[in-house]
């Protein structure tokens, strides 16, 4: 196995040293059919783990174990506060253990170690905090009734929230740790029984969490964690004692997921991809502007479902605008994820790679011209340079379709209502940016963008209590906030007579 290549702590490489293994019934086990998969470094490309590969048999075990916890296991009967304290124990051990963590993700995922650390980390351990407190707020009503056909009657009548039961949670690899606690963080507030599938690329993160599960003492069968491919996230999306599937990542696949769960007709919510546009208006503060408008792309790599991939600016100001972004993007320093001075990591995987290299061609092809970037960096990793395209055609690929790499496309635009048609001309509807130091306009702009989050004068800023998701093609439902908890509960009208 490759060395590392940067200083990794003890931990760190103790944990890619053996094969890792699934979570199932609170047991660490091998697959059925004893297969591991390899984990890659996205900085060499060389092997850096192997994990046991979860298929169709151990979907059905791991089914098997929530199923179990749900329908007789101590997790329903145990009162809200207790399970606010073993989610709260989980976020404290997770934050004990940042450092390792954003090491993992750095190394699994390719992103900055200091991005890691400042960000993913964090997020995860607040929404853990914030999704524990919900534990002991899920109330229902008292609903006053007035049944015409029992004239004279009383009833008292309310509605409890309800967990939905066994959640199958499918999650992909541009955050892999927040991801799975984006996911659990709810599921687990509302009392369920949780399958989580992590990304075949990025599996790490997600099994140690289950190590700090484990150790928090969620009762066996709770949580289980099933590393795979496709094949492992297909049959979950089918099984039919699995009552909720949440998915997160390309839209073709949550099609896929959508239709397996008809059998059942399981619950379905879709975390999916995104083409956001980024607007910037002649009155914004050109520097905040530009610096927001390359971070709104460049963060993460551009591999972030709201990127703002589209990015619009006022003729006036549109070549001013666009060498602002070209150049913050022709600064940005691309390294390892480890090494300090680094600002924008590898793409996660090969396949990326191949992907983005495929846009950046055909955008050529297309007639964008690339002011900067426009290839792959260096020759080992998955690299990808910074890229800022004009000149393409509204109908292009690289103007229509989710890229997912670090990629923006500059259009002009003459005026609020030519934006605006242009903005929502795309079949995703998941975030948007507006530029500008007129508020009124801003809001008016913001009430007609067809999207579920629009940044004013600010661009990729999440919290736990604020809710995410996406209109049109985007997705269905909304994770964080107290709406996530619509997620995972159902309700239940309870009727009586006196
Ligand atoms: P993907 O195929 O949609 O993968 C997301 C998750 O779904 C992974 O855990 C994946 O497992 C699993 N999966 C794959 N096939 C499945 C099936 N038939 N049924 C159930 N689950 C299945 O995403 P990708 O291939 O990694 O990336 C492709 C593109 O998707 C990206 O370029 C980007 O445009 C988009 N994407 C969007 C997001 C987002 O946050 N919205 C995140 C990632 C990617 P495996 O990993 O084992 O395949
Ligand atoms: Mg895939």
């Amino acid at each position: 196995m490759a060395t590392l290549q940067a200083p990794v702590t003890p931990q760190v490489t103790g944990f890619l040293s053996k094969p890792r293994k699934m979570l199932i019934n609170n047991q660490w086990v091998e697959s059925v059919s004893g297969k591991t998969f390899p984990v890659y470094n996205p900085a060499t490309g060389e092997e850096m783990a192997q994990v046991a590969q979860g298929e169709a048999r151990d979907v059905e075990l791991a089914v098997k174990a929530a199923r179990n916890a749900f329908d007789k296991g101590p997790w329903r009967l145990m009162t809200a506060a207790h399970r606010a304290r073993l989610i709260w124990k989980l976020a404290d051990l997770l934050e004990a253990n940042l450092e390792e963590f954003a090491m993992l993700e750095s190394l699994d995922n390719g992103k900055p170690l200091t991005v890691a650390r400042a960000a993913d980390v964090p997020l995860a351990v607040e929404l853990f905090r914030y999704m524990g407190g919900w534990t002991t707020k899920l109330e229902g009503h008292t609903i006053p009734l007035s049944v015409p056909y029992t004239p004279g009657a009383q009833y008292l009548a309310y509605t409890q929230r309800e967990p939905v039961g066994v959640v199958a949670q499918i999650i992909p690899w541009n955050f892999p740790l927040l991801m799975a606690a984006w996911k659990l963080g709810p599921a687990l507030a509302c009392g369920c029984c949780v399958i989580l599938k992590p990304a075949e690329q990025t599996p790490l993160s997600a099994l140690r969490l289950g190590e700090l599960i484990v150790e928090a003492g969620f009762p066996p069968g709770v949580v289980n964690i099933v590393p795979g491919y496709g094949d492992a996230g297909a049959a979950l999306a089918a099984h039919p004692d699995v009552d909720k599937v949440a998915f997160t990542g390309s839209t073709e696949v949550g099609r896929l997921v959508l239709q397996a769960a008809s059998g059942n007709l399981k619950k379905v919510s879709l975390e999916l991809g995104g083409k956001s546009p980024n607007v910037v208006f002649k009155d914004a503060d050109l520097s905040t502007a530009i610096d927001g408008a390359a971070s709104a792309i460049f963060f993460n790599h551009g591999q972030c479902c709201c990127a703002g991939s589209r990015l619009f600016v006022e003729q006036s100001i549109f070549d001013e605008v666009v060498e602002g972004v070209a150049e913050r993007a022709r600064k940005i320093r691309i390294r390892p994820g480890l090494d300090p001075e680094c600002d924008m990591g590898p793409l996660v995987s090969q396949e990326q790679l191949d992907r983005v290299c495929g846009f950046l061609a055909s955008g050529n092809a297309e007639g964008a011209k690339a002011v900067t970037g426009g290839a792959r960096s260096g020759t080992q990793g998955y690299f990808v340079e910074p890229t800022v395209l004009v000149g393409a055609p509204e109908s292009a690929k690289v103007v229509q379709e989710e890229i997912f790499g670090p990629v923006v496309t500059a259009m002009s635009f003459k005026d609020a209502d030519d934006l605006l048609t242009r903005a929502n001309e795309s079949v995703y509807g998941l975030a948007a940016g507006i530029w500008t130091s007129d508020i009124g306009k801003a809001h008016r702009l913001a009430a007609s963008l067809r999207a579920g989050t629009v940044w004013i004068n600010c661009y990729n800023i999440f919290d736990a209590a604020l809710p995410f998701g996406g209109y049109k093609q985007s997705g269905w439902g909304r994770e964080m906030g107290h709406e996530a908890l619509e997620l995972y509960t159902e309700t239940k009208s309870v009727c009586v007579r006196m």
